[in-house]
């Protein structure tokens, strides 16, 4: 069995928002570079895969026919006339917008698909476009299919899990992932997100509803502080989701714009921060999980930072396999 693998396809390079647009081409080319950089220490515990594009039938799963036929439509257009289309105000597409998401998604779901059949007892999906803005019905927040979504609906209508741990600690609230699960009580959302900020959701008082009330927690913190005092609210939000809930996976929403120098959050997280939350995430979730950790890559706007947070991530999700106590 892999310790991790480390699951990518060439099509997220190909969503092109240009040079000025924060969700730009250079940030996989730079986990790229920070990764092989790193080989001398990561080539004996990291498996690089290929990942496959899904299906657009199983973005059905969680997202409407009139969504996904949007985004198409929209990607289209943006071929035809040769330029960028809109889907809001800061969602952007380019002519290969549509394969890149269909990729992403596709990587995400191979990484839940490759843990759960045990082929590996960690994953890691370096893609774009992100996904947690995602809404059902609506591209938000540069995100237009919601891949953890995806990959958590996929497993649970594949029969290979019953509960998922979804933890999101980009720096922005996830609206989209809570408003997928809201109802859903098999598919537990924490967030850590900065609080008042994009998008603007994700009070403590979101607890979810009918059959998923108590399965949706959200942590609205200020921004600047202390980076101990995330670690800590997160980690203590962890235990005692892990505890009540009995997760068969845990999936973590990577979103590396809660660090430090980021220009799109005012988090203080470094890349030792990242380490100790990855550890500790599958530490603390393992008694129900054996260790069977996803991870996507959401946000991460500094793109050197960004490449030595996912490596210090990677360090810390293959070492954390092997540890922890198995069910
Ligand atoms: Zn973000």
């Amino acid at each position: 069995m892999d310790r991790l693998q480390f699951i990518h396809h060439p099509a997220c390079s190909l969503h092109d928002t240009g040079w000025g647009h924060p969700e730009h081409q250079g940030r996989l080319r730079a986990v790229a570079q920070a990764v092989s950089k790193a080989l001398p220490e990561l080539h004996d515990i990291i498996h690089p895969v290929d990942g496959a594009p899904i299906d657009p039938a199983l973005a059905l799963l969680v997202h409407t026919q009139r969504h996904v036929d949007h985004i198409r439509a929209t990607v289209e257009q943006a071929q035809e006339a040769d330029e960028l289309g809109r889907l809001d105000v800061d969602t952007v597409v380019s002519a290969r917008s549509w394969e890149a998401a269909l990729a992403g998604a596709g990587c995400a779901v191979d990484a839940v698909t490759a843990v759960l059949t045990g082929q590996t007892r960690t994953a890691f999906a370096a893609i774009r476009p992100p996904g947690h803005h995602a809404e059902s019905d609506r591209a938000m927040g540069f995100c237009l299919l919601n891949n953890v979504a995806i990959a958590a609906a996929t497993a649970r209508d594949r029969g290979l899990a019953e509960r998922i741990l979804v933890v999101d600690w980009d720096v922005h609230h996830g609206n989209g992932t809570q408003d997928i699960f809201y109802s859903e009580p098999d598919v537990y959302y924490l967030s850590m997100h900065q609080s008042p900020h994009y998008p603007g959701t994700g009070a403590a008082s979101d607890l979810g509803e009918g059959a998923g009330l108590g399965t949706t927690r959200n942590l609205p913190m200020a921004p600047g502080l202390d980076p101990e005092l995330y670690l800590e609210a997160l980690l203590e939000a962890i235990t005692e989701a892990s505890q009540q809930f009995r997760p068969d996976l845990l999936m973590i929403s990577a979103g590396f714009d809660a660090a430090r120098e980021d220009p799109l959050g005012g988090f203080t997280l470094d890349a030792e921060h990242f380490s100790r939350l990855t550890s500790e995430a599958v530490r603390r979730t393992a008694a129900s999980t054996g260790g069977r950790t996803v991870s996507v890559l959401e946000g991460g706007y500094n793109p050197p930072e960004l490449g030595r947070n996912v490596v210090a991530h990677l360090k810390a999700l293959a070492a954390s396999t092997g540890s922890e106590s198995t069910p």
